[in-house]
């Protein structure tokens, strides 16, 4: 057991789920799937100033959502499917949420006694200390740095303070903060399993706040004791914590504890190239899922966001297994990786091409219930007729399938489905055609259309019928009656149009469109 693959996801309970999170919980989640590991779920709530009541429960939703399953950590009855219950105890703090595995509590705010523990043994061993500053002088501490155009960091003004002083500002109430004791002699390195060997001067490590004055811990401390005594063996996180690292180096070794592993990840950015951010975009994954974009596209396109199966591969749509086949951190690019909404929709859209019809239509209906060009419809047609609402639906579905990036736009395209058009006398004529030839070509389309029967009106039979009567001036007739049809410059081809309208509408469009000469 010694050996065990062990990864966490450790998010903090601060809001929405960025994708840059995500990402990181499918990274570490294909890594353990890959090798046999445990993938387990911590929650980092010891900030509680950043806290946002509901986010823990979001946490849970999304990664069942997305199938990104942990063995241990907070559950609700409801996501619980999976695990086969070893140690299981409810939350004190969070109703409803289970700690589940013999790890636990996997929620930080209920391990503060642990914490307080090795923040006193760290103490006691002379590797951290009693900090009383406040914040009024941290602050002056800091300006004159800038000033100085020196990096911020604590002057170590309590590091030598006496028993006795300690003793006594305790006594007489003072707040104090627990700083660790940087050993500032040498380097610290360590290999990181993206980026190679990383080595930082000590002299450069900040004496960290362990333990803050209200008794929570920093992540600084919290990581450490944490992913010692739940025994995770790979530290899969974001490039942030790169140069704390060795910090948190110094602490294992403080507490005489092996070093983990480490795997830091690239920042998402912005295509401008700067770090991902709200301002340019969404950055939550709800986001996304409430577009309309299918889990397997979000998946996929996560994933490929800083890595790829490399060795020329040109394959960019994976399923899940086909993920944890081939997912290594080791092709995991150093590099910041550009989040293309581009991109996005492609992926996207190749697995709308895949879906049938009916698996669209039930995707589909929820956006398309929501826009005011489908109500107005919807309205007129009346609300018996369900069944043939259904009908002509699946019949523009089934001609903007291969164009669709999301369902969210179903029908935006080509509202003309479902709206009266307005005519545009020029936009009917192709290219220099007169009146004359224009009016002639509509009522040519109008007589071959009328020959074909209610029964006979397939995609296939109009598309044969209008190009005979076409020959070789295909645009002459086609363009007319497309745009006759739609009231657009871009649109399906006249036969994908007439065959979604059905014959009545078709023949009382061109009719219209006739009207004008
Ligand atoms: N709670 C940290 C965050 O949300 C996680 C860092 C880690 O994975 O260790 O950024």
């Amino acid at each position: 057991m010694e050996n065990k693959i062990r990864v966490r996801f450790a998010p903090s309970p601060t809001g929405y789920m960025h994708v840059g999170n995500f990402r990181t919980a499918l990274y570490a989640y294909l890594f353990a799937q890959k090798n046999g590991g445990d993938f387990i779920l911590r929650i980092e709530d010891t900030d509680q100033e950043r806290f946002i009541k509901g986010s823990l429960e979001n946490i849970l939703i999304i990664l069942d959502w997305a199938g990104i399953k942990h063995l241990e950590g907070p559950f609700t009855e409801n996501i619980f499917r999976h695990v086969s219950p070893v140690k299981c105890e409810e939350s004190k703090k969070y109703p409803g949420i289970f700690n589940v595995g013999n790890f636990g509590p996997y929620i930080q705010s209920e391990r503060l006694d642990l914490y307080k523990k090795y923040a006193e043994q760290l103490v006691a061993d002379g590797k951290a200390y009693h900090c009383f500053c406040t914040p009024e002088r941290l602050e002056q501490m800091r300006n004159e740095q800038a000033a100085k155009k020196q990096a911020p960091m604590y002057d170590r003004c309590c590091l030598n303070l006496s028993q006795e002083e300690i003793a006594k500002k305790i006594e007489q109430g003072e707040k104090y903060v627990i700083r660790q004791k940087i050993d500032t002699d040498g380097f610290t390195e360590y290999e990181d399993l993206i980026r190679g060997k990383v080595k930082i001067k000590n002299e450069l490590l900040d004496d960290q706040v362990l333990l803050k004055s209200d008794g929570y811990p920093t992540y600084n401390l919290a990581n450490v004791i944490d992913d010692h005594l739940m025994e995770i063996s790979h530290v899969i996180r974001g490039e942030e914590y790169v140069s704390s690292t060795p910090k948190y180096i110094q602490l294992y070794q403080n507490l005489g504890w092996d070093v983990p592993q480490f795997a830091h990840l690239p920042l998402l950015l912005n295509p401008d190239k700067s770090k991902l951010s709200k301002r340019q975009g969404d950055v939550a994954v709800e986001d996304y899922i409430n577009k309309g974009y299918l889990k397997e596209a979000i998946i996929n396109f996560v994933a490929l966001l800083g890595w790829n199966p490399g060795e020329g591969s040109v394959q960019e749509i994976f399923s899940m297994e086909e993920l944890i086949q081939k997912f290594d951190l080791a092709k995991v690019h150093k590099a910041g990786a550009v989040f293309d909404i581009k991109k996005l929709d492609w992926i996207n859209a190749q697995y709308i091409k895949k879906m049938s019809v009916d698996e669209i239509y039930q995707n589909a209906l929820i956006y398309l219930k929501q826009k005011e060009f489908y109500k107005t419809w919807a309205q007129e047609k009346g609300a018996g007729d369900e069944k043939a609402k259904e009908e002509f639906i699946k019949k523009v579905l089934t001609v903007e399938k291969d164009r669709l990036a999301k369902f969210s736009e179903v029908g935006e395209n080509n509202k003309f489905f479902f709206q009266e058009i307005k005519y545009d006398k020029e936009l009917l004529r192709w290219k220099k055609n007169s009146d004359a030839e224009t009016k002639q070509a509509l009522e040519t389309a109008k007589n071959v259309l009328e020959k074909i029967s209610d029964a006979d009106w397939t995609l296939k039979n109009l598309e044969e019928k209008l190009l005979e009567a076409a020959g070789e001036k295909r645009g002459d007739l086609l363009w007319p009656l497309r745009a006759a049809l739609t009231g657009e410059q871009k649109s399906p081809s006249p036969f994908e149009v007439a065959w979604v309208l059905g014959k009545k509408e078709t023949l009382s469009r061109i009719e219209q469109a006739l009207k004008l000469f």
